[in-house]
């Protein structure tokens, strides 16, 4: 299977285009340009390219990979899709309309192995990583569907968000983030990307740290102790908060970046004012460099236990965590009537039938 050239960085292709193809390091610079500001859908359309490096590179690569299968739009602007990839395996992408801008969610691998007791990305486990350029196509495709309706819109912020956990496909990630904020490509600004991770790696927390890019870092928190932690996802068993912490300390250390908590807010779990000062106590030491983000959960219809915290439960715990000088907001929803949480488009799809390999 040819792979995508969405897939190499600038350097890469570079290297591709003078040893490979055996031409000059310009070529490199504007099949660049035409991949990423005009987005063309061939090479043939890369017209100041010679017929002799066209025929190469469409031997090397194919353009784009994916294929799109279902397209839902939602009241708020969401709009959901559902990819298939060229081994049919199928992934869902998510984009956002912010008041700041278009916001896209990307999908890093085909199902999820972390086991979040509450998530439906973890109904369906991994089959395999999403490629580097398998996670650019998602950005491009949901460019082109704005450039295609003539809409002046550009994809402005992205969240590695969707299926699968970031920090075990970290390859892929670093290249992934590297070709979105090549400032001649997609120029997508560091500050407006984020990766979310579960703990997966606390190591991995520290590399990233160094990785030379200013993008934001969120972690999956969720509760404030070991116990509960443990209960709602399973990777806490080998890294326990103490672990979590430490990679985030040295993190935090650094790069002098603020990290944001997510917490999901569950009924009758996690959402009490004793455990609103837990959570306070813990990130209080380092709250000049955090923000806690408490999330309304959407509801999974595979987890009948559990359900979403009131309004009033919200705001109580959101006080507590103002109380204690922390840096806190409640995130606002968006296409919760088109299956937007993590995963369920994808996992309704495959349970209704919509062809997946396997
Ligand atoms: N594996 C990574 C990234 C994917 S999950 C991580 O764990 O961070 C992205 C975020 O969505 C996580 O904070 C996750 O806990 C949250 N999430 C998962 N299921 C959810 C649901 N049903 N409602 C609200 N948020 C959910």
């Amino acid at each position: 299977m040819k792979e995508s050239i969405y897939g190499l960085t600038q350097e890469a292709l570079t290297d591709w285009i003078v040893e490979t193809a055996g031409e000059k390091k310009y070529r490199a610079a504007q099949i660049w340009d035409w991949l990423y500001r005009q987005r063309v859908e061939t090479f043939e359309e890369m017209t100041n390219l010679s017929k002799t490096l066209i025929d190469k590179l469409n031997e090397a690569f194919i353009i784009n990979p994916l294929q799109q299968v279902v397209v839902q739009e939602s009241a708020d602007g969401t709009v959901k899709y559902l990819f298939r990839l060229p081994d049919k395996m199928m992934i869902e992408t998510v984009l956002m309309r912010q008041s700041y801008g278009l916001s896209v969610c990307v999908t890093t691998q085909v199902g999820c192995n972390m086991g979040c007791t509450f998530c439906a990305s973890g109904i369906l486990k991994k089959e395999r990583d999403v490629t580097a350029g398998e996670i650019v196509s998602q950005i491009m495709l949901v460019q082109k569907y704005f450039d295609q309706r003539g809409l002046d819109e550009r994809v402005s912020h992205v969240v590695v968000m969707g299926i699968g956990e970031p920090f075990d496909n970290y390859e892929n990630l670093i290249k992934f983030l590297n070709i979105i904020n090549n400032d001649k490509g997609l120029a997508i600004g560091a500050r407006h990307i984020t990766v979310s991770t579960c703990g997966f790696n606390p190591q991995k927390i520290r590399e990233f740290a160094q990785n030379g890019l200013q993008v934001n870092l969120a972690i999956s928190l969720h509760a404030p102790n070991n116990d509960l932690r443990t209960s709602l996802m399973r990777i806490n068993r080998s890294q326990p908060l103490e672990k979590l912490f430490a990679a985030i300390d040295d993190y935090t250390e650094m790069t002098n970046r603020r990290v944001t908590y997510e917490y999901i807010m569950l009924s009758g779990i996690n959402d009490s004012p004793e455990i609103a000062q837990q959570l306070a106590d813990l990130i209080k030491p380092r709250k000049h460099l955090a923000y806690v983000n408490l999330i309304p959960y959407n509801p999974v219809a595979e987890y009948i236990k559990y359900e979403r915290s009131s309004k009033e439960a919200v705001l109580k715990f959101y006080d507590v965590l103002k109380k204690n000088g922390l840096n806190s907001v409640i995130r606002q929803e968006h296409g919760t009537d088109i299956d937007a949480a993590c995963g369920q488009l994808r996992s309704k799809q495959i349970k209704q039938g919509v062809k997946h390999a396997r």
